[in-house]
């Protein structure tokens, strides 16, 4: 063929291509390879190198880029409950080995276990504790209910499990059980008549998700270098803020039930605790919070602590902009043998984006902007690979980076869900119309998304996007997700398999299509669009969302809070936002070029204003001002994070500071946005 082709291709044709090139013959293929064994972080060399190979074959080189981290593997565990009358429940800790499900049976497969958790025994009465808020904790202390001394009985949902692990030790629990609830199963249930997999669609019993307790809160990636690379032989800092001092184990609602049934009438009702979503959907359970005197629990916990190398592969395809890059990832390591959803949709849709780019190349195609495809390790653990690797590289990222594109779970059900930064959601809602639907060719994603009235989410955290984000990099994350009226996903669960994405899950493979071709369109337009399609204005408009939620809540609390210093800054930036977006439309002369040039640069920029110097109060890691995680739940984001949370723990003096310092942020950015007098007529020179 011709090696100049592209030169005749326009960024439609090149669209055409990417839409063209993904197959879902091929995306089973590669979902195939990744969940045939176990391959958990530091432990997929020949994965790593495979991924390698495919990003090399496709013309994309690619290399491995290693780190020496701290991780921990299960080497055994026990739990038993010794009821009052002498007798004794052992559990099990397995899931059941089902034989339509290959993986589910292998001789090599991974113990039901907590990364991160603590080597340790505990032997004691115990208590539920519902989702393991705070609130939980604090209604429950109200209540009079022991809990120091005392193990937890914890219910997964709402907040990261390392935040459950987290509040039961502060509150002097010495040890923590978290099972996955039915009553969190949506319709697809038992109860409603659905057979549980592998029959049906309805949740395992045997069913237990694994995942990391690392308290994230503070800081990401290898608890023991905080701030810097784990390369081989770096001083090593004390994890202990980071990871718990008490033992945990994840179960299974079959193996949680005798343990909830025996607190039947103990300690406070359900009734009288009073807070929502303290019941779940167990039969015979009253969901009481005991403790049961003389009901007592026996739990053991033995890992491995290591430090040991991790493996992400980086593969570049060089622009011509030198200084713009955007960077594509994904998690290649899963809690277990399987990990079809998580993360291994996300690892498929890699391949085959790779191979479909693969194909420009071949044609002689350079893009303007650098095109980075990453594949991360230990993710699961606490976003190890891709913290590490940013530690790494920031001083280069940070102002080059244009964008960082993030797809974790990027199939667990049909339903299209997007979460990223204000100035990305204009061409992604512009991509999202080029996308085929997968349940109706003749129509896109965007209106089977916006059918189901669906919003643009923020960034909290829970994938590799979290050091991008806090750095000031535009990110975005997506995936189709599951709903309570579709098949349960079974999350760190060996039947997150094979098995369930082509029963239940995907069977056609064809929204791992839809997802890639969402992906590869919305890299292409980052890449080849001469200005950069981020909006400024669009960042505006959410800031004042942000905003209208703020002062609610101001207005409920009893703090006196004047957000006018606020509300000034934000007046300040909407105006240079407006007038940019304005400018950035009417490009033309002879120094367009130049002018271009000026806004890109002030475009890729500007978030990185919203990033302070010392960060949120307590942690350091999360700088920015606009949106964080939420201290108490750990995935969900909170926006004006400073002065939000302060308000929520009743701190005046904090979110005064904070009210201060967001508006010198929002101040911050404004500058990096506003051209000059002469750059605006005469372009940069
Ligand atoms: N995505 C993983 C989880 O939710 C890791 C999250 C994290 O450690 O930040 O368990
Ligand atoms: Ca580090
Ligand atoms: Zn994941
Ligand atoms: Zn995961």
């Amino acid at each position: 063929k011709h090696p100049h082709h592209h030169h005749h291709m326009s960024l439609k044709d090149k669209e055409h291509v990417i839409l063209k090139s993904l197959s879902n013959v091929s995306m089973s293929e590669w979902s195939y390879y990744y969940t045939s064994g176990p391959h958990l972080g530091g432990a997929n060399y020949s994965q790593a190198v495979w991924t390698r190979d495919r990003f090399t074959e496709n013309g994309i080189p690619s290399h491995i880029v290693e780190y020496d981290v701290y991780l921990n593997y299960p080497l055994s565990h026990n739990l038993s409950l010794s009821y009052p009358n002498g007798s004794v429940f052992n559990a099990t800790l397995k899931e059941d080995v089902l034989k339509e499900d290959e993986t589910s049976g292998l001789e090599n497969r991974i113990p039901t276990f907590h990364g991160y958790s603590f080597t340790g025994n505990a032997t004691a009465e115990y208590v539920y504790v519902g989702r393991g808020r705070l609130t939980d904790f604090q209604r429950l202390a109200d209540l009079g209910v022991p809990l120091a001394g005392k193990i937890a009985l914890l219910k997964y949902g709402v907040s990261f499990r390392g935040l459950k692990v987290k509040n039961a030790q502060d509150f002097g629990m010495i040890g923590a059980i978290i099972y996955s609830d039915p009553g969190d199963d949506g319709k697809m249930r038992v109860e409603e008549g659905y057979a549980p997999y592998p029959k049906g669609p309805a949740r395992n019993p045997s069913s237990v998700q694994r995942g990391s307790v690392q308290f994230l809160s503070k800081y990401p990636g290898d608890p023991t270098t905080p701030g810097y690379p784990s390369k081989p032989g770096v001083p090593r800092e004390d994890k202990s803020g980071v990871t718990p001092h008490i033992p945990s184990l994840p179960i299974s609602f079959r193996e949680a039930k005798p343990l909830l049934e025996a607190l039947n009438g103990k300690g406070v009702s359900a009734k009288d605790v009073n807070i929502t979503g303290w019941e779940g959907g167990l039969a015979n359970v009253s969901y009481s919070t005991g403790p049961a005197p003389n009901a007592v629990l026996y739990m053991d916990n033995v890992m491995n602590d290591t430090i040991t190398p991790i493996w992400n592969i980086i593969g570049i395809i060089n622009g011509t902009i030198e200084d713009e890059v955007i960077v594509i990832g994904n998690h290649r390591d899963s809690w277990t043998a399987g990990g079809a959803g998580d993360p291994n949709s996300g690892s498929a849709i890699l391949i085959e984006l790779a191979r479909a780019f693969g194909k420009l190349v071949k044609h002689g195609w350079k893009p303007k902007r650098t095109i980075v495809f990453a594949s991360w390790d230990a993710e699961e653990y606490g976003l190890v690979g891709s913290t590490e690797w940013f530690e790494e590289f920031s001083t280069w990222a940070v102002p080059n980076m244009v964008a960082y594109l993030n797809v974790d779970i990027g199939v667990s059900g049909p339903n299209w869900a997007i979460a990223a930064v204000p100035e990305l959601h204009d061409i992604i809602l512009e991509v999202m119309k080029k996308v085929p639907s997968p349940k109706n060719k003749h129509k896109t994603i965007y209106h089977d998304w916006a059918a189901r009235n669906q919003h643009i989410d923020v960034l909290g955290s829970g994938s590799d996007y979290t050091a991008f984000v806090h750095s000031g990099i535009a990110s975005i994350d997506m995936g189709f997700t599951f709903s309570n009226e579709d098949p349960v996903y079974h999350y760190h669960s060996n039947y997150d398999s094979f098995h369930w994405m082509s029963t239940y899950g995907d069977p056609t493979f064809s929204h791992h299509v839809a997802a890639g071709q969402f992906l590869g369109l919305l890299a292409l337009n980052l890449v080849e669009q001469p200005l950069l399609p981020l909006n400024a204005a669009t960042y505006a408009e959410s800031l004042w969302e942000y905003y209208k939620i703020l002062k609610d809540n101001v207005e409920k609390s009893d703090i006196d809070l004047d957000l006018g210093p606020l509300h000034h800054s934000l007046l300040g930036f909407a105006r240079v936002a407006k007038k940019l977006t304005r400018l950035s439309h009417h490009i033309k002369g002879r120094h367009a070029h130049w002018k271009r040039r000026a806004i890109n640069n002030r475009l890729k920029s500007f978030e990185k204003g919203f990033v302070s110097q010392g960060g949120l109060p307590g942690r350091e890691f999360y700088r920015h001002l606009i949106y964080a995680p939420g201290l108490d739940t750990g995935y969900a984001a909170v926006t004006f994070p400073g002065i939000s949370e302060a308000i929520w723990l009743g701190d005046k003096a904090t979110a005064k500071e904070f009210v201060y310092k967001t508006s010198r942020a929002v101040w911050h950015a404004t500058a990096i946005l506003a051209l000059g007098r002469c750059e605006e007529y005469e372009g940069e020179q």
